[in-house]
């Protein structure tokens, strides 16, 4: 690991904020007390700060010491997720969550704390050339706060070239960094279907038309996407997830709805899955005598790093760690992440920074999961070495 003695000596600072953070979770566009905490920092750095962009997201301006000299237009935007998961914290440190029923169990707290000491060292030195934009961005657990803050103007008020995100990243060795050239993280869209039958007496199923039965055919049917209608080395995940129908062991229901959820790593392949999901819901349906009401709530798109920018996060990330231990080979999440409608916008790359184990060894959105402060530097130095890639004053 090749960690540059300035961000060695602010881990400790940036831990205590780290600390801060977790203690004070918030969640999807309630991250007010979060926002003051950013703009505070910021502003004491001497960065130009803008609040309330896709509610409660906030963006630091930083112009390079060079950029007059230099006449740079060039910018980039770094990205750092706000909020925390309505989950009871089952940790027992001093840090620990001081609100029931809310914490930071995916490590925002981490990445907030990381982006900050980036902006600490940056503004500090402004060796580059050009504009940083700090995005500090809300909602990413289901809220979308990606999308609201582009609605909101971030692309058109603060023009920026290319757009980068970072996750912690825990299974993945401290030291390991993850860049994939291409899909990252999947697409996730929610489906509820409602079977309509004819009800009737359990005794009598000849005057009826069973939706219980259906939607049992339904639901086999639906894994014939996954299994026979799709490229099998192309992923899609159809997984029902709840199943509600009937009152009594006597009486056959008038209907049945069920939900769940469509995962898949190629937009094209989004758009298909849905056709067939709908096709195959009415057929089955009324091949039971059944029909099928289908509603399909779209989530977030496949997360894409663009080329270039997966090359270039590649050849930073090896500034920051070990040659070998920049994996560009692994295979993306089926989780999903609002980022995607940033790198719909712009190109860019969103890494994973490897987290290890974990202090319990527990995963992300676990109740005993904490960010492993052990990884700051690292995300600091791979900010750092981001910005000295894109906005070198030589360039
Ligand atoms: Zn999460
Ligand atoms: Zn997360």
């Amino acid at each position: 690991m090749n960690i540059s003695e300035n961000i060695k000596k602010i881990h400790e600072e940036v831990t205590n904020w780290r600390h801060e953070l977790h203690a004070n979770p918030e969640l999807c566009y309630e991250e007010n007390w979060t926002a003051e905490f950013i703009t505070e920092k910021l502003k004491s750095f001497g960065i130009e700060v803008h609040n309330k962009i896709g509610k409660t997201g906030v963006i630091g301006v930083l112009k390079g010491s060079n950029s007059q000299e230099h006449k740079s237009n060039r910018s980039i935007g770094l990205r750092a997720d706000m909020d925390a998961l309505p989950i009871e914290e089952e940790n027992d440190f001093d840090y620990k969550s001081k609100f029931l029923g809310k914490m930071h169990a995916c490590g925002h707290d981490g990445h907030i704390a990381m982006l900050l000491g980036a902006a600490k060292i940056l503004s500090k030195e402004k060796k580059f050339s050009g504009t940083v934009y700090f995005i500090f961005q809300p909602a990413e657990e289901g809220g979308g706060g990606g999308l609201k803050m582009i609605n909101d103007g971030l692309f058109d008020n603060f023009p920026m070239e290319s757009v980068w995100g970072l996750h912690n990243w825990p299974g993945l060795d401290v030291g390991e960094i993850a860049v994939h050239k291409g899909p990252v993280m999947a697409s996730f869209d929610q489906f509820r279907v409602l079977i309509n039958g004819v009800g009737g007496h359990a005794a009598s199923p000849h005057h009826a038309s069973d939706p219980i039965i259906a939607t049992s055919g339904v639901i086999q049917s639906l894994q014939q996407i996954v299994s026979r209608k799709q490229n099998p080395l192309d992923p899609v995940v159809v997984s029902v997830t709840k199943i509600e129908s009937g009152t009594a062991f006597n009486i056959i229901p008038q209907d049945a709805n069920f939900i769940g959820t469509i995962r898949t790593l190629n937009p094209k392949t989004r758009s298909l899955v849905k056709e067939q999901f709908i096709d195959i819901c009415n057929s089955t349906a009324n091949a039971y005598g059944c029909t099928a009401k289908v509603e399909i709530n779209e989530g977030y798109p496949v997360t894409i790093n663009t080329s270039m920018e997966s090359d270039i996060a590649i050849e930073v990330a090896k500034k920051v760690v070990k040659t070998k231990a920049v994996k560009d080979n692994l295979a993306p999440s089926m989780g999903a992440e609002d980022f995607a409608y940033m790198l719909e916008k712009k190109p860019g790359a969103y890494i994973w920074l490897g987290a290890g184990e974990g202090k319990s060894g527990c995963m992300l959105h676990n109740s005993k999961y904490d960010f492993n402060d052990e990884i700051i530097p690292l995300g600091i130095s791979y900010w750092y070495n981001l910005v000295e890639n894109q906005l070198s004053v030589e360039s």
